[in-house]
């Protein structure tokens, strides 16, 4: 199993690990840094090094609870010690993105009732859908004042694990449809913004709201009926 060190400390840059398995293109590591994508984050980029050999990370793949580090060039033998190196510019940017999603569904709750139905983050950019019938110039506006409130309101983000019994009591983890997770994930992770949002989610996120920066609503777009796009900019 590759123990993932993101998901206790979402701002390790660097660490060392041991190579498990060698397989098709890439490694099995005892333990990693590196986000392998998922939930509407992006993938994390970066290197593995051992001794003064480099090999660039391309990809991830699964292998049951094992997580496989795709490599460019011949792999590291079993036993090798390697350091993980982030592309921390990347990385970084998807946290400040992924955690403004989560202001703008606190808000987008709190204001207007209504439901986030998917999301997704790009390098540049990131969307987010909901059910609401009406999605005005308005309240397209005070959606974004709102949010760049909360952000420099500088609100402490937690992540915390669960047992799945105790977390399903949670009224606000309820409303997230946490209870669709599938029945083999006995431990729930929960990251909250103080006052604000409650999810039970694996990415990673910064420790203050306020290390967001600022965020832009570039576009909204009309999916249906009751679901409406929004996509931000973070800056
Ligand atoms: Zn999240």
């Amino acid at each position: 199993m590759t123990i993932p060190l993101y998901h206790q400390d979402a701002y390790l840059r660097t660490f060392t690990a041991t190579v498990q398995a060698v397989v098709d293109g890439g490694v099995v590591l005892d333990r990693t840094a590196f986000f392998p994508g998922g939930g509407g984050q992006q993938p994390d980029r970066g290197a593995l090094r051992a001794g003064d050999r480099t090999w660039p990370v391309t990809g991830f793949a699964r292998q049951g609870e094992d997580l496989i580090h795709l490599l460019d060039g011949a792999p590291p033998a079993v036993g090798t010690e390697v350091e993980g190196e982030l592309d921390w510019a990347f990385r970084h940017r998807m946290m400040r993105t992924h955690t403004a999603l989560h202001i703008l569904c606190g808000v987008i709750w709190n204001e207007l009732n209504a439901q986030v139905t998917g999301g997704q983050m790009y390098e540049d950019r990131a969307r987010m859908d909901f059910s609401l019938e009406d999605f005005g110039p308005a309240r397209v506006k005070l959606i974004e004042q709102r949010v760049n409130e909360e952000i420099a309101a500088d609100r402490p983000i937690h992540v915390r694990f669960l047992p799945r019994a105790e977390a399903f009591q949670v009224p606000d983890l309820i409303r997230t449809k946490a209870n669709l997770l599938p029945p083999e994930i006995q431990t729930i992770r929960i990251v909250q913004i103080e006052g604000l949002d409650l999810q039970a989610d694996g990415g990673t996120h910064v420790r203050s709201t306020k290390e967001v920066g600022a965020v832009r609503i570039t576009k909204t777009e009309n999916k249906g009926k009751i679901n409406k796009r929004i996509e931000i900019v973070v800056e």
